[in-house]
């Protein structure tokens, strides 16, 4: 349903709009026939806009009742702008250093006016020209386990946690779009998927025969259904996260809900992977690109690592939630116990995060949509190359995930299989 007060803006109407919103006026500065507009959305499913005036400028995101990438052919409710908005505002609550601040939000018009990232740039980008980010790992791990921590039974008293659960329960057009192109398709005849061919033919056809696959995935799809473990942001990977040499910024957090923790460590364990496995269709005699492999491999050491880190230090000293509570476990006993629950929390968030890590790299080479690293390969022969590698650890990694113990166990596979 498109409410009554909603018009797709566009360069034209922008300005306008922007003029009647005082605190976005004065923060571009100046008359609206001043101010510079340029879409310049490149995601998926939404318009991006970058406005700027004498003073200052700012990013609006507006939601189309459609799906950008395919068309008005698949509708898709305006209403995950709202839900993007709702999670900023958790986010910003718990990790505001990497949450963009927020000027303006209208649930009408499905368009939220957010702080410009200048001279940010979407990580993606900087995996694919082999550019190094030394916050990176720290900022994405205290993101992760900052918003995962403070939103979960750990830190919310129960009621707090059942209200916050419901107010994304309606959020089920983007979990369904997850839950087919994620935990679906890829492994079935579906109309949108496509892959290098016809290189790949013959592995994407051994994944939809692939029975193993099939019920280890599903297991995942179960886990994304069933546990409303925190507030997760559903779409982490390194497309939704800018960033500068002394900052990242996390955005596009419209598939956000109560859902598995593991989905967005893996969301970005996994796209680092990707990243690694593409290096070899960017090297050239110059620069071969083995040392930035393995940057990326060591950043997926350091995320991994300083959110378990981070995590367990907000839940020896903020555990301000129903779960565990402290008086059950004061005594010697209940220590060590509430140890040994700890160890197995983090072991099993590690095997979750193995899995869907497999199932997000899995979907971007035989699913509807790719991503740049790979796709800007121009070589389809080395193009494959890098993919069939990237599949075959993904398929261990969802078959086998019992056996990656540890994180140098997933980076030892990474270079192995790279
Ligand atoms: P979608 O939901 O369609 O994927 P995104 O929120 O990912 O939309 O934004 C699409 C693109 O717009 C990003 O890749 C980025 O280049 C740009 N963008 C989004 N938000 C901002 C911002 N706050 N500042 C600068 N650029 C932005
Ligand atoms: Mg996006
Ligand atoms: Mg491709
Ligand atoms: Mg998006």
């Amino acid at each position: 349903e498109t409410p009554a007060g909603y018009r797709a803006l566009d360069d034209v109407g922008l300005p306008a709009y922007l003029a009647a919103i005082p605190n976005v006026a004065d923060k571009l500065g100046g008359a609206p026939a001043e101010w510079q507009v340029r879409e310049v959305g490149d995601g998926n499913l939404n318009l991006v806009f970058i406005v700027t005036g004498p003073r200052g400028g700012v990013a609006v995101k507006q939601a189309l009742p459609y799906v950008r990438l395919v068309g008005e052919s698949w509708p898709l409710p305006l209403s995950r702008a709202f839900f993007e908005h709702e999670a900023l505002v958790a986010q910003a609550a718990a990790a505001p250093a990497q949450t963009p601040a927020i000027h303006h939000h209208d649930a009408e018009m499905a368009l939220t006016v957010m702080e410009l990232l200048r001279p940010h740039v979407i990580m993606r980008k900087g995996l694919a020209a082999g550019i190094r980010y030394p916050k990176f790992a720290h900022d994405v791990a205290h993101f992760m386990a900052h918003t995962l921590f403070h939103t979960s039974d750990l830190a919310l008293p129960a009621a707090e946690k059942k209200r916050r659960i419901a107010v994304f329960c309606g959020n089920t057009a983007l979990c369904k779009i997850t839950e087919d192109l994620i935990f679906t398709d890829p492994y079935r005849v579906a109309e949108l998927n496509h892959w290098t061919s016809p290189q790949l033919d013959g592995i994407a056809a051994e994944f939809r025969a692939d029975t193993a696959a099939k019920a280890a995935v599903s297991e995942l799809k179960g886990r994304f259904l069933i546990h409303a473990e925190a507030m997760i942001h559903g779409d982490l990977h390194t497309g939704s996260i800018m960033v500068t040499a002394t900052e990242t910024k996390v955005i596009d957090p419209e598939f956000a809900f109560y859902g598995p923790m593991g989905f967005d460590i893996g969301a970005v364990i996994g796209n680092l992977l990707l990243a690694f496995f593409a290096q070899p269709g960017h090297a050239t005699a110059a620069d071969p690109r083995e040392d930035y492999g393995r940057w990326i491999l060591d950043q997926v050491t350091q995320v991994w690592t300083k959110f378990e880190g981070i995590f367990l230090g907000l839940w020896r000293d903020d555990a301000t939630g129903d779960l565990y509570p402290a008086d059950l476990f004061a005594d010697p006993a209940g220590q060590a116990a509430l140890r040994r629950v700890k160890a197995d929390y983090m072991e099993r968030l590690f095997s979750d995060s193995i899995g869907f890590a497999a199932a997000k790299m899995i979907r971007r080479i035989l699913g509807l949509a790719h991503i740049e690293e790979l796709e800007t390969i121009a070589d389809a022969d080395l193009r494959a190359d890098c993919e069939m590698r990237a599949l075959r650890l993904a398929r261990d990694m969802l078959v086998n995930r019992g056996a990656y113990r540890r994180i140098g166990d997933l980076t030892a596979a990474a270079a192995t299989h790279g």
